[in-house]
C-alpha cells in the first residue's frame, strides 16, 4: 500500500455474513475515519411487534466481536429461555431469537415507535457495543425485500428462514425501494470528490447488494463517482459458500459462475475479484469490462479477512492509477 493510504476513504456494500467478513478486514487495515459501511436493509422485518434488521445486526455483531462464529448470526453464548417459553405458549418459533438478541431487537424497535430514525438507533447500538466505523442503514425508510415465486411472492425472511430457501425464486421486488431516500451520508460519500474506492463485499448479488442498488439516484452515483468500483465474488467454483445464491442463479436460468456475478453488476464494475479457484475465469470476466484481481478470497480465519482486505484496497490502488 502506498503511504498515502492514511488519507484515503473508501465505501464498503455490505450484507449479512459474506459481507460482514470482509468488513472486519476492512476495519482492521482501515481507521473508523477512513471507511464507511453501507448495509441492506431489505431484509428487515417486523416478526413478534418487533423490528429485526438481520445484515444490520450481523455487521454490529461481527464488528464487536459478538457474533457467533459457527452461524457467522446472532451471538455467541446465547440462551433460549425466550424461544422456549415462547414455544411452550404456542408462539412462532420459525426465526430464532437468543435471548441477548432479543434485547436489542426490544430496544430498537421501542426507540423506533418513539420516533427514532433506523441511522439513529444503529449509531447508538454500534456505540453501545463499541463498534467505531461508521455503519449506516442502506436508508431510513421502509424497503422490503420480497421474493416471487411459481406459488406467489413471499417475504424474504419467510423465504430465506421459514422456508429454508425451498421456493424457487422466479424474482424479487424491492418494495419501497422507489420512494425511499438512500442515508444522507451514503449519497454524500457517493458524490465525494475524495471517495478512494467503493467495495462490494462478497454478499447476495441478489438479495444482499440489489436492494442498496435499487435506491433512488444509486446506480448515477456509482456511474458518475470516479473513484472504482471493484466487487468481490460470493460464487466460488461454481458454488456459494454459504445460503441460496448459486440455487437463485441456477433457477433465473444463469451460469452458476463467478462471471454472472460480474455480468449482473455489468457497467457499474472497475474491478472484480475472483478467487484463486476460479483463475480459469479471468480472461472471460475480463472480456465484459473490469480489471480483474485473482487472490484467496475464501476467509476462513482473521488473517484472511485482513489479507483480503489489504489486496482490494491494493487493487484500487492500481486502478485509480490506471
Ligand atoms: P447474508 O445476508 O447473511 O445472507 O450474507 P451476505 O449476502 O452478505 O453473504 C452471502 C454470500 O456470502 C454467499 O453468497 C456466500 O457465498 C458468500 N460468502 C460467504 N463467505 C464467503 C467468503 O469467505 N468468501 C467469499 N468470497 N464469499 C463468501
Ligand atoms: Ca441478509
Amino acid at each position: 500500500m502506498s503511504d498515502a493510504s492514511e488519507n484515503k476513504r473508501y465505501l464498503a456494500l455490505s450484507g449479512g455474513v459474506g459481507g460482514a467478513k470482509l468488513a472486519l478486514g476492512l476495519t482492521h487495515v482501515l481507521s473508523p475515519e477512513q471507511l464507511q459501511i453501507v448495509v441492506n436493509t431489505g431484509d428487515d422485518f417486523e416478526h413478534l411487534g418487533l423490528t429485526i434488521c438481520p445484515d444490520l445486526d450481523t455487521l454490529l455483531y461481527t464488528l464487536s466481536g459478538l457474533a457467533n462464529p459457527k452461524t457467522g448470526w446472532g451471538r455467541a453464548s446465547e440462551t433460549n429461555t425466550f424461544m422456549k417459553s415462547l414455544e411452550a405458549l404456542g408462539g412462532d418459533t420459525w426465526f430464532f431469537l437468543g435471548d441477548g438478541d432479543l434485547a436489542l431487537h426490544v430496544e430498537r424497535s421501542q426507540r423506533l415507535r418513539a420516533g427514532q430514525t433506523l441511522s439513529e438507533v444503529t449509531a447508538m447500538l454500534a456505540k453501545k457495543l463499541g463498534v467505531t466505523v461508521p455503519i449506516f442503514p442502506m436508508t431510513d425508510d421502509i424497503v422490503r425485500t420480497v421474493v416471487d415465486t411459481p406459488d406467489g411472492p413471499l417475504p424474504f425472511q419467510h423465504y430465506f428462514v421459514r422456508d429454508q430457501c425451498a421456493p424457487t425464486a422466479l424474482g424479487f421486488q424491492f418494495t419501497g425501494a422507489e420512494d425511499a431516500s438512500p442515508h444522507p451520508e451514503f449519497s454524500a460519500a457517493l458524490q465525494a470528490s475524495n471517495l478512494d474506492a467503493i467495495f462490494i463485499c462478497p454478499s447476495n448479488p441478489f438479495v444482499s447488494v440489489d436492494p442498496i442498488l435499487a435506491l433512488p439516484g444509486i446506480r448515477e452515483f456509482l456511474g458518475t463517482q470516479h473513484a472504482p468500483l471493484i466487487a468481490v465474488s460470493p460464487i466460488i467454483g461454481g458454488s456459494a459458500l454459504k445460503g441460496p445464491a448459486a440455487k437463485m442463479m441456477a433457477e433465473m436460468g444463469l451460469d452458476v459462475s463467478a462471471v454472472s456475478v460480474a455480468q449482473h453488476y455489468g457497467t457499474l464494475l472497475d474491478g472484480f475479484v475472483l478467487d484463486q479457484t476460479d483463475a480459469a475465469l479471468e480472461a472471460d470476466v475480463r472480456a465484459l469490462g473490469p480489471e480483474v484481481l485473482v487472490t484467496n478470497t475464501v476467509m476462513t480465519s482473521l488473517d484472511d479477512r485482513i489479507k483480503l482486505a489489504r489486496d482490494v484496497i491494493e487493487f484500487s490502488e492500481m486502478l485509480q492509477k490506471a
